[in-house]
Protein backbone atom coordinates (compact mmCIF):
# COMPACT_ATOMS: atom_id res chain seq x y z
CA UNK A 1 0.00 0.00 0.00
CA UNK A 2 1.47 3.43 -0.87
CA UNK A 3 0.86 6.09 1.70
CA UNK A 4 -1.33 8.90 0.41
CA UNK A 5 -1.44 12.41 1.79
CA UNK A 6 -3.15 13.05 4.38
CA UNK A 7 -5.67 16.06 5.32
CA UNK A 8 -4.74 19.68 5.04
CA UNK A 9 -2.65 20.55 8.46
CA UNK A 10 -2.01 23.68 10.11
CA UNK A 11 1.33 23.10 12.03
CA UNK A 12 2.36 25.38 14.55
CA UNK A 13 5.57 25.25 15.45
CA UNK A 14 6.84 26.57 18.46
CA UNK A 15 10.43 27.03 18.80
CA UNK A 16 10.73 27.54 15.45
CA UNK A 17 14.66 29.33 15.57
CA UNK A 18 15.41 26.32 17.53
CA UNK A 19 18.36 23.91 17.23
CA UNK A 20 15.69 21.00 16.58
CA UNK A 21 13.46 22.67 14.27
CA UNK A 22 15.95 24.05 12.26
CA UNK A 23 18.23 20.89 12.13
CA UNK A 24 15.76 18.40 11.83
CA UNK A 25 11.23 19.78 11.24
CA UNK A 26 11.95 21.70 8.59
CA UNK A 27 13.95 19.09 6.78
CA UNK A 28 11.85 16.71 7.14
CA UNK A 29 8.81 18.62 6.30
CA UNK A 30 10.31 19.68 3.17
CA UNK A 31 11.40 15.63 2.33
CA UNK A 32 7.64 14.98 2.95
CA UNK A 33 6.48 17.71 0.78
CA UNK A 34 8.82 16.35 -2.31
CA UNK A 35 7.30 12.97 -1.66
CA UNK A 36 3.98 14.57 -2.38
CA UNK A 37 2.90 13.36 1.08
CA UNK A 38 1.67 17.02 2.14
CA UNK A 39 -1.65 18.01 1.02
CA UNK A 40 -1.84 21.36 -1.00
CA UNK A 41 -3.68 23.09 1.98
CA UNK A 42 -1.28 22.26 4.56
CA UNK A 43 0.64 24.94 6.46
CA UNK A 44 3.40 25.83 8.71
CA UNK A 45 3.39 28.63 11.50
CA UNK A 46 6.99 29.28 12.68
CA UNK A 47 6.53 30.85 16.13
CA UNK A 48 9.95 32.15 17.90
CA UNK A 49 10.33 35.23 19.77
CA UNK A 50 13.26 36.91 17.23
CA UNK A 51 12.59 40.28 15.74
CA UNK A 52 11.98 38.93 12.14
CA UNK A 53 9.42 38.54 9.15
CA UNK A 54 7.68 35.59 6.96
CA UNK A 55 10.03 37.00 3.55
CA UNK A 56 13.14 37.00 5.50
CA UNK A 57 12.41 33.70 6.97
CA UNK A 58 11.47 32.25 3.82
CA UNK A 59 14.52 33.26 2.33
CA UNK A 60 16.62 31.98 4.78
CA UNK A 61 15.09 29.13 5.25
CA UNK A 62 15.28 28.25 1.49
CA UNK A 63 18.77 28.91 2.08
CA UNK A 64 19.44 26.30 4.72
CA UNK A 65 17.48 23.54 2.88
CA UNK A 66 19.55 24.37 -0.30
CA UNK A 67 22.65 23.99 2.25
CA UNK A 68 21.46 21.12 4.07
CA UNK A 69 19.55 18.52 1.61
CA UNK A 70 21.62 16.62 -0.12
CA UNK A 71 22.09 17.39 -4.21
CA UNK A 72 20.17 14.92 -5.73
CA UNK A 73 17.74 15.56 -3.04
CA UNK A 74 17.34 19.02 -3.30
CA UNK A 75 14.63 20.18 -6.11
CA UNK A 76 14.81 24.24 -5.97
CA UNK A 77 10.94 24.30 -6.85
CA UNK A 78 9.98 22.18 -4.51
CA UNK A 79 11.97 23.76 -1.95
CA UNK A 80 10.05 27.04 -3.20
CA UNK A 81 6.69 25.38 -3.03
CA UNK A 82 7.36 24.09 0.55
CA UNK A 83 8.84 27.77 2.02
CA UNK A 84 5.60 29.07 0.64
CA UNK A 85 3.70 27.24 3.00
CA UNK A 86 5.50 28.46 5.96
CA UNK A 87 4.38 31.87 7.38
CA UNK A 88 6.26 33.66 11.11
CA UNK A 89 5.14 34.60 14.11
CA UNK A 90 7.19 36.78 16.70
CA UNK A 91 5.65 35.81 20.20
CA UNK A 92 6.23 35.25 23.63
CA UNK A 93 5.37 32.33 24.96
CA UNK A 94 4.68 33.80 28.14
CA UNK A 95 2.18 36.48 26.66
CA UNK A 96 -0.79 35.13 27.03
CA UNK A 97 -2.51 38.37 24.76
CA UNK A 98 -0.36 37.30 21.77
CA UNK A 99 -1.80 34.16 21.58
CA UNK A 100 -5.23 35.62 20.41
CA UNK A 101 -4.27 36.15 16.98
CA UNK A 102 -3.30 32.26 16.56
CA UNK A 103 -6.79 31.42 16.26
CA UNK A 104 -7.26 33.72 13.52
CA UNK A 105 -4.32 31.96 11.34
CA UNK A 106 -5.76 28.53 11.93
CA UNK A 107 -8.03 26.68 8.97
CA UNK A 108 -10.94 25.35 10.84
CA UNK A 109 -11.19 22.38 8.44
CA UNK A 110 -7.61 21.85 8.74
CA UNK A 111 -6.39 19.39 11.41
CA UNK A 112 -4.20 21.34 13.99
CA UNK A 113 -1.26 20.27 14.68
CA UNK A 114 0.73 22.32 17.84
CA UNK A 115 4.55 21.30 17.96
CA UNK A 116 6.69 21.97 20.86
CA UNK A 117 10.10 22.34 19.99
CA UNK A 118 10.87 24.06 23.16
CA UNK A 119 12.26 23.48 26.39
CA UNK A 120 10.00 21.24 28.41
CA UNK A 121 9.60 23.89 30.87
CA UNK A 122 7.43 25.95 28.06
CA UNK A 123 5.26 22.86 27.53
CA UNK A 124 2.29 23.89 30.74
CA UNK A 125 2.79 27.78 29.70
CA UNK A 126 1.90 27.24 26.07
CA UNK A 127 -0.83 24.89 26.50
CA UNK A 128 -2.19 26.80 29.51
CA UNK A 129 -2.35 30.32 26.75
CA UNK A 130 -3.69 28.43 23.52
CA UNK A 131 -6.57 27.17 26.05
CA UNK A 132 -7.09 30.79 26.92
CA UNK A 133 -6.32 32.63 23.58
CA UNK A 134 -9.35 29.93 22.51
CA UNK A 135 -7.27 28.15 20.16
CA UNK A 136 -7.67 23.98 21.64
CA UNK A 137 -10.21 21.73 20.14
CA UNK A 138 -10.80 18.46 20.77
CA UNK A 139 -9.30 17.31 17.79
CA UNK A 140 -5.74 19.53 18.21
CA UNK A 141 -2.74 16.90 18.57
CA UNK A 142 0.08 18.02 20.58
CA UNK A 143 3.82 17.23 19.98
CA UNK A 144 6.49 17.15 22.71
CA UNK A 145 9.44 15.96 22.72
CA UNK A 146 11.62 14.76 25.52
CA UNK A 147 13.02 15.26 28.15
CA UNK A 148 9.28 14.54 30.00
CA UNK A 149 11.61 15.63 33.15
CA UNK A 150 14.43 14.90 35.02
CA UNK A 151 13.01 12.55 37.06
CA UNK A 152 9.81 10.85 38.06
CA UNK A 153 8.42 13.81 39.95
CA UNK A 154 9.60 16.24 37.25
CA UNK A 155 7.63 14.00 34.71
CA UNK A 156 4.43 13.76 36.19
CA UNK A 157 4.32 17.82 37.09
CA UNK A 158 4.93 18.16 33.49
CA UNK A 159 2.15 15.42 32.23
CA UNK A 160 -0.01 17.10 34.57
CA UNK A 161 0.15 20.50 33.29
CA UNK A 162 -0.15 18.66 30.14
CA UNK A 163 -3.39 16.86 31.00
CA UNK A 164 -4.94 20.10 32.30
CA UNK A 165 -5.64 21.02 28.91
CA UNK A 166 -5.55 17.83 26.32
CA UNK A 167 -6.16 14.19 26.44
CA UNK A 168 -3.76 11.66 26.36
CA UNK A 169 -4.92 10.37 23.18
CA UNK A 170 -3.80 14.17 21.83
CA UNK A 171 -0.47 13.86 23.32
CA UNK A 172 2.42 12.63 21.01
CA UNK A 173 5.21 11.92 22.78
CA UNK A 174 8.57 12.33 20.90
CA UNK A 175 11.22 9.36 21.08
CA UNK A 176 12.61 9.71 17.98
CA UNK A 177 14.54 6.19 17.60
CA UNK A 178 10.52 4.66 17.71
CA UNK A 179 10.90 6.49 14.19
CA UNK A 180 14.01 4.72 12.60
CA UNK A 181 13.53 2.74 10.15
CA UNK A 182 14.98 -0.81 11.50
CA UNK A 183 13.56 -0.02 14.83
CA UNK A 184 9.87 -0.58 13.31
CA UNK A 185 11.45 -3.06 11.53
CA UNK A 186 12.24 -4.99 14.88
CA UNK A 187 8.43 -5.50 15.22
CA UNK A 188 8.01 -6.70 11.90
CA UNK A 189 11.05 -9.11 12.21
CA UNK A 190 9.01 -10.03 15.93
CA UNK A 191 6.26 -10.68 15.11
CA UNK A 192 5.85 -11.05 11.10
CA UNK A 193 8.44 -14.50 11.05
CA UNK A 194 7.28 -17.20 12.96
CA UNK A 195 10.59 -18.56 12.79
CA UNK A 196 11.48 -15.90 15.29
CA UNK A 197 9.08 -15.46 17.30
CA UNK A 198 9.23 -19.18 18.44
CA UNK A 199 12.89 -18.49 19.45
CA UNK A 200 12.35 -15.10 21.20
CA UNK A 201 12.50 -16.37 25.09
CA UNK A 202 14.95 -17.64 27.64
CA UNK A 203 14.93 -21.30 26.22
CA UNK A 204 16.88 -19.99 23.31
CA UNK A 205 18.18 -16.64 24.18
CA UNK A 206 21.47 -16.48 25.99
CA UNK A 207 21.98 -12.54 26.22
CA UNK A 208 20.97 -9.48 24.44
CA UNK A 209 23.32 -6.59 23.93
CA UNK A 210 22.35 -3.16 23.14
CA UNK A 211 25.06 -0.67 22.51
CA UNK A 212 24.34 3.20 21.40
CA UNK A 213 28.07 4.30 20.99
CA UNK A 214 28.45 8.53 19.91
CA UNK A 215 31.90 9.08 18.65
CA UNK A 216 31.46 13.20 19.16
CA UNK A 217 31.73 14.90 22.72
CA UNK A 218 29.64 17.50 23.98
CA UNK A 219 29.56 19.98 21.33
CA UNK A 220 29.13 23.27 23.26
CA UNK A 221 25.89 21.67 25.04
CA UNK A 222 27.62 21.37 28.24
CA UNK A 223 25.64 22.89 30.43
CA UNK A 224 22.23 21.34 29.23
CA UNK A 225 24.34 17.98 29.49
CA UNK A 226 25.53 18.14 32.54
CA UNK A 227 21.90 18.76 34.43
CA UNK A 228 21.06 15.57 32.38
CA UNK A 229 23.68 12.66 32.02
CA UNK A 230 23.83 9.74 29.74
CA UNK A 231 21.55 7.81 31.92
CA UNK A 232 18.80 10.33 31.77
CA UNK A 233 20.05 11.42 28.58
CA UNK A 234 19.83 8.43 26.61
CA UNK A 235 18.85 5.30 29.33
CA UNK A 236 15.31 6.71 30.66
CA UNK A 237 14.11 7.26 26.62
CA UNK A 238 15.83 6.02 23.47
CA UNK A 239 17.53 2.25 25.11
CA UNK A 240 14.59 1.70 27.58
CA UNK A 241 12.31 1.83 24.11
CA UNK A 242 14.41 -0.01 22.62
CA UNK A 243 14.69 -2.97 25.12
CA UNK A 244 10.87 -2.83 25.67
CA UNK A 245 10.77 -3.48 21.11
CA UNK A 246 13.10 -6.63 22.10
CA UNK A 247 11.34 -7.75 25.31
CA UNK A 248 8.01 -7.44 24.80
CA UNK A 249 4.91 -10.25 24.07
CA UNK A 250 3.02 -9.85 20.95
CA UNK A 251 0.50 -7.40 20.88
CA UNK A 252 -2.93 -8.45 19.38
CA UNK A 253 -2.46 -5.86 17.13
CA UNK A 254 -0.77 -2.81 15.62
CA UNK A 255 -2.71 -0.27 17.75
CA UNK A 256 -0.94 1.87 19.85
CA UNK A 257 -2.23 0.78 22.86
CA UNK A 258 -1.81 -2.51 22.24
CA UNK A 259 1.39 -2.36 21.42
CA UNK A 260 2.27 0.50 24.31
CA UNK A 261 0.27 -1.92 27.05
CA UNK A 262 3.22 -5.03 26.32
CA UNK A 263 6.02 -2.53 26.28
CA UNK A 264 4.02 -1.14 29.60
CA UNK A 265 4.72 -4.59 31.01
CA UNK A 266 8.45 -4.80 29.95
CA UNK A 267 9.15 -1.75 32.02
CA UNK A 268 7.50 -2.63 35.05
CA UNK A 269 8.90 -6.43 35.49
CA UNK A 270 12.52 -4.63 35.06
CA UNK A 271 14.62 -5.73 38.44
CA UNK A 272 15.09 -3.32 40.60
CA UNK A 273 18.85 -2.49 41.08
CA UNK A 274 19.21 -2.24 44.82
CA UNK A 275 22.32 -0.55 46.69
CA UNK A 276 24.38 -3.83 47.03
CA UNK A 277 23.61 -4.68 43.66
CA UNK A 278 25.10 -1.14 41.84
CA UNK A 279 28.80 -3.09 41.83
CA UNK A 280 28.08 -5.74 39.79
CA UNK A 281 25.22 -4.12 37.36
CA UNK A 282 25.73 -0.59 36.75
CA UNK A 283 29.42 0.92 35.51
CA UNK A 284 29.02 5.10 35.28
CA UNK A 285 32.15 6.62 33.06
CA UNK A 286 33.09 9.94 32.60
CA UNK A 287 35.86 10.51 29.69
CA UNK A 288 38.93 12.47 29.87
CA UNK A 289 41.12 13.19 27.01
CA UNK A 290 42.31 11.57 24.22
CA UNK A 291 41.78 11.07 20.42
CA UNK A 292 38.78 10.99 18.39
CA UNK A 293 39.19 10.50 14.47
CA UNK A 294 42.70 10.47 14.59
CA UNK A 295 42.47 14.12 16.12
CA UNK A 296 43.37 14.85 19.95
CA UNK A 297 40.43 15.90 22.07
CA UNK A 298 40.14 17.49 25.74
CA UNK A 299 38.09 15.83 28.69
CA UNK A 300 34.55 16.23 29.64
CA UNK A 301 36.30 18.64 32.65
CA UNK A 302 38.43 20.57 29.85
CA UNK A 303 35.69 21.02 27.53
CA UNK A 304 34.06 24.67 26.96
CA UNK A 305 32.22 25.88 29.94
CA UNK A 306 32.89 23.12 32.13
CA UNK A 307 32.40 23.16 35.87
CA UNK A 308 36.08 21.35 36.77
CA UNK A 309 34.20 19.34 39.72
CA UNK A 310 31.54 18.03 37.42
CA UNK A 311 30.58 14.27 38.31
CA UNK A 312 28.19 13.77 35.59
CA UNK A 313 28.26 10.30 33.59
CA UNK A 314 29.27 10.39 29.92
CA UNK A 315 28.77 7.41 29.94
CA UNK A 316 26.63 4.05 31.31
CA UNK A 317 26.71 0.15 31.06
CA UNK A 318 24.38 -1.75 32.80
CA UNK A 319 22.48 -5.07 33.13
CA UNK A 320 19.06 -5.20 33.19
CA UNK A 321 17.17 -8.10 34.21
CA UNK A 322 13.80 -8.48 33.67
CA UNK A 323 11.59 -10.52 36.15
CA UNK A 324 9.01 -12.50 33.96
CA UNK A 325 8.35 -16.02 32.57
CA UNK A 326 9.72 -14.83 29.08
CA UNK A 327 13.37 -13.48 30.28
CA UNK A 328 13.87 -15.27 33.33
CA UNK A 329 17.73 -15.88 33.42
CA UNK A 330 18.65 -13.66 30.37
CA UNK A 331 20.20 -10.69 31.29
CA UNK A 332 20.35 -7.63 28.77
CA UNK A 333 23.38 -5.70 28.72
CA UNK A 334 23.28 -2.06 27.75
CA UNK A 335 25.88 0.34 26.84
CA UNK A 336 26.06 4.03 26.19
CA UNK A 337 29.03 6.83 25.94
CA UNK A 338 30.19 9.86 23.94
CA UNK A 339 33.91 9.80 22.83
CA UNK A 340 33.37 6.23 21.98
CA UNK A 341 35.81 5.24 18.97
CA UNK A 342 33.26 5.21 16.59
CA UNK A 343 29.02 6.40 16.19
CA UNK A 344 27.28 2.97 16.08
CA UNK A 345 23.94 1.59 17.42
CA UNK A 346 22.87 -2.13 17.49
CA UNK A 347 21.18 -4.60 19.00
CA UNK A 348 22.79 -8.49 19.24
CA UNK A 349 20.84 -11.52 20.03
CA UNK A 350 23.12 -14.01 21.19
CA UNK A 351 21.06 -17.55 20.72
CA UNK A 352 21.95 -20.24 23.19
CA UNK A 353 23.96 -22.61 21.41
CA UNK A 354 22.81 -26.56 20.06
CA UNK A 355 22.21 -28.63 22.98
CA UNK A 356 24.39 -31.46 21.85
CA UNK A 357 27.85 -30.41 20.31
CA UNK A 358 29.18 -32.87 17.75
CA UNK A 359 31.76 -30.98 16.42
CA UNK A 360 35.57 -29.96 16.52
CA UNK A 361 35.65 -29.32 20.65
CA UNK A 362 38.21 -26.32 19.41
CA UNK A 363 35.74 -24.26 18.04
CA UNK A 364 32.92 -25.01 20.51
CA UNK A 365 33.27 -21.25 21.20
CA UNK A 366 31.46 -20.25 17.82
CA UNK A 367 28.53 -22.53 18.29
CA UNK A 368 25.54 -20.06 18.93
CA UNK A 369 23.69 -17.94 16.49
CA UNK A 370 24.01 -14.52 16.57
CA UNK A 371 20.84 -11.75 15.32
CA UNK A 372 22.57 -8.91 14.71
CA UNK A 373 20.00 -5.48 13.98
CA UNK A 374 21.82 -2.51 13.00
CA UNK A 375 20.32 1.24 13.71
CA UNK A 376 23.34 2.96 12.40
CA UNK A 377 25.02 3.15 10.40
CA UNK A 378 23.78 1.02 7.55
CA UNK A 379 20.30 0.32 9.09
CA UNK A 380 20.07 -3.87 8.54
CA UNK A 381 20.17 -6.86 9.81
CA UNK A 382 22.94 -10.05 9.51
CA UNK A 383 22.00 -13.48 11.51
CA UNK A 384 25.57 -15.15 11.90
CA UNK A 385 25.03 -19.07 11.08
CA UNK A 386 27.52 -22.24 11.61
CA UNK A 387 27.92 -23.71 8.15
CA UNK A 388 30.97 -26.29 6.77
CA UNK A 389 34.05 -24.66 6.05
CA UNK A 390 34.84 -25.23 2.20
CA UNK A 391 37.46 -27.72 1.16
CA UNK A 392 38.75 -30.97 0.83
CA UNK A 393 41.23 -30.52 4.23
CA UNK A 394 38.34 -28.87 6.28
CA UNK A 395 37.01 -32.27 7.00
CA UNK A 396 34.09 -30.66 9.19
CA UNK A 397 35.45 -27.75 10.37
CA UNK A 398 32.49 -24.98 10.99
CA UNK A 399 32.82 -21.15 10.28
CA UNK A 400 30.64 -18.16 11.09
CA UNK A 401 28.81 -16.35 8.16
CA UNK A 402 26.44 -13.94 7.89
CA UNK A 403 23.00 -13.66 6.54
CA UNK A 404 22.88 -10.14 5.73
CA UNK A 405 20.59 -7.93 4.93
CA UNK A 406 21.44 -4.42 4.43
CA UNK A 407 18.19 -2.41 3.51
CA UNK A 408 19.73 0.34 0.77
CA UNK A 409 20.98 -2.86 -0.82
CA UNK A 410 19.12 -5.53 -0.51
CA UNK A 411 15.33 -3.25 -1.37
CA UNK A 412 15.34 -0.91 -4.13
CA UNK A 413 15.27 2.20 -2.01
CA UNK A 414 16.83 5.26 -3.09
CA UNK A 415 17.38 6.68 0.44
CA UNK A 416 15.85 5.80 3.96
CA UNK A 417 13.73 8.32 5.41
CA UNK A 418 14.76 10.08 8.59
CA UNK A 419 12.60 9.52 11.71
CA UNK A 420 11.56 12.97 11.49
CA UNK A 421 9.99 12.22 8.65
CA UNK A 422 8.19 8.80 9.59
CA UNK A 423 7.02 10.47 13.09
CA UNK A 424 5.72 13.62 11.70
CA UNK A 425 3.53 11.65 8.91
CA UNK A 426 2.44 9.24 11.45
CA UNK A 427 1.36 12.72 14.00
CA UNK A 428 -0.23 14.04 10.61
CA UNK A 429 -1.92 11.09 10.45
CA UNK A 430 -3.15 10.36 13.98
CA UNK A 431 -1.32 7.01 14.74
CA UNK A 432 -0.10 7.28 18.23
CA UNK A 433 1.78 3.83 17.97
CA UNK A 434 5.36 5.47 17.33
CA UNK A 435 4.77 7.57 20.16
CA UNK A 436 4.99 7.29 24.06
CA UNK A 437 2.40 6.90 26.49
CA UNK A 438 2.44 8.70 30.08
CA UNK A 439 2.75 5.73 31.63
CA UNK A 440 5.85 4.49 29.97
CA UNK A 441 7.50 7.79 30.70
CA UNK A 442 6.51 7.20 34.83
CA UNK A 443 7.67 3.22 34.85
CA UNK A 444 10.89 4.16 32.95
CA UNK A 445 11.93 7.32 35.07
CA UNK A 446 11.33 5.07 38.37
CA UNK A 447 13.82 2.50 36.95
CA UNK A 448 16.26 4.89 36.44
CA UNK A 449 15.72 7.24 39.70
CA UNK A 450 16.50 4.71 42.20
CA UNK A 451 20.01 3.69 40.09
CA UNK A 452 20.76 7.16 40.03
CA UNK A 453 19.59 7.38 44.14
CA UNK A 454 22.17 4.40 44.56
CA UNK A 455 24.68 6.72 42.68
CA UNK A 456 24.17 9.46 44.93
CA UNK A 457 23.90 7.66 48.40
CA UNK A 458 27.36 6.07 47.56
CA UNK A 459 28.85 9.03 46.81
CA UNK A 460 31.29 7.29 44.39
CA UNK A 461 32.44 9.40 41.18
CA UNK A 462 32.28 7.81 37.65
CA UNK A 463 34.79 6.21 36.85
CA UNK A 464 37.39 7.25 34.23
CA UNK A 465 38.47 6.61 30.54
CA UNK A 466 40.04 7.69 27.74
CA UNK A 467 38.32 9.80 24.73
CA UNK A 468 38.08 7.33 21.73
CA UNK A 469 38.03 3.80 23.98
CA UNK A 470 35.02 1.96 24.59
CA UNK A 471 34.63 3.19 28.24
CA UNK A 472 35.76 2.40 31.97
CA UNK A 473 37.44 -1.11 31.73
CA UNK A 474 35.26 -1.66 34.94
CA UNK A 475 32.22 -2.28 32.05
CA UNK A 476 34.49 -4.64 30.39
CA UNK A 477 34.53 -6.45 33.43
CA UNK A 478 31.09 -6.05 34.26
CA UNK A 479 30.11 -8.53 31.25
CA UNK A 480 33.35 -10.71 31.57
CA UNK A 481 32.18 -11.72 34.65
CA UNK A 482 29.44 -13.51 33.18
CA UNK A 483 31.92 -15.34 30.89
CA UNK A 484 30.78 -13.34 27.62
CA UNK A 485 32.21 -10.28 26.31
CA UNK A 486 30.74 -7.45 24.10
CA UNK A 487 30.70 -8.23 20.22
P1 LIG B 1 16.74 25.32 21.48
O1 LIG B 1 17.13 25.91 22.77
O2 LIG B 1 17.72 25.35 20.36
O3 LIG B 1 15.39 25.98 20.95
C1 LIG B 1 14.34 26.34 21.82
C2 LIG B 1 13.38 27.21 21.07
O4 LIG B 1 12.39 27.66 21.99
C3 LIG B 1 14.02 28.45 20.48
O5 LIG B 1 13.34 28.76 19.29
C4 LIG B 1 13.75 29.50 21.55
O6 LIG B 1 13.76 30.82 21.06
C5 LIG B 1 12.34 29.09 21.92
N1 LIG B 1 11.93 29.66 23.20
C6 LIG B 1 12.31 29.30 24.44
N2 LIG B 1 11.66 30.05 25.35
C7 LIG B 1 10.84 30.89 24.66
C8 LIG B 1 9.90 31.88 25.02
N3 LIG B 1 9.65 32.20 26.31
N4 LIG B 1 9.24 32.52 24.05
C9 LIG B 1 9.48 32.25 22.75
N5 LIG B 1 10.37 31.32 22.34
C10 LIG B 1 11.02 30.65 23.29
O7 LIG B 1 16.31 23.83 21.81
P2 LIG B 1 16.28 22.59 20.80
O8 LIG B 1 15.71 23.01 19.51
O9 LIG B 1 17.59 21.94 20.82
O10 LIG B 1 15.28 21.61 21.56
C11 LIG B 1 13.88 21.82 21.61
C12 LIG B 1 13.26 20.64 22.39
O11 LIG B 1 13.54 19.44 21.72
C13 LIG B 1 13.83 20.49 23.79
O12 LIG B 1 12.83 20.01 24.64
C14 LIG B 1 14.91 19.43 23.61
O13 LIG B 1 15.16 18.74 24.79
C15 LIG B 1 14.25 18.55 22.57
N6 LIG B 1 15.18 17.78 21.75
C16 LIG B 1 16.09 18.40 20.95
C17 LIG B 1 16.93 17.67 20.14
C18 LIG B 1 17.90 18.33 19.22
O14 LIG B 1 18.53 17.61 18.42
N7 LIG B 1 18.08 19.64 19.27
C19 LIG B 1 16.88 16.18 20.14
C20 LIG B 1 15.88 15.63 21.01
C21 LIG B 1 15.06 16.42 21.78
P3 LIG B 1 15.11 31.70 21.10
O15 LIG B 1 15.93 31.17 19.97
O16 LIG B 1 14.62 33.08 20.90
O17 LIG B 1 15.73 31.47 22.46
Amino acid sequence: MVDQPVCACDLMLFGASGDLAQRKLFPALYQLDRAGLLASDSRVLAIARRDTDTAALRKALLARLEEQIPEPEFDATVAQGFVSRVEYLELDFTDTDGFLVLNDWRHPGNQLIVYMATPPSMYGVIARNLRAGGCCTERTRVVVEKPIGHDLESSKVINDELAEVYRESQLFRIDHYLGKETVQNLIALRFANNLFASQWDQNHISHVEITVAESMGIEGRWGYFDQAGQIRDMIQNHLLQLLCLIAMDPPSDLSADSIRDEKVKVLKALKRITPDMMAEYVVRGQYTSGTSEGKPVPGYLDEEGANKASETETFVALKAEIDNWRWSGVPFYIRTGKRLPEKMSQIIIHFKPAPHYIFDPDQKHLANNKLIIRLQPDEGMALKILTKDQGLDKGMRLRQGPLELTFSETFDTDRIPDAYERLLWEIMRGNQYLFVRRDEVEHAWRWVDQIIRNWHDSGEPPKRYAAGTWGPVASIAMITRDGRSWY
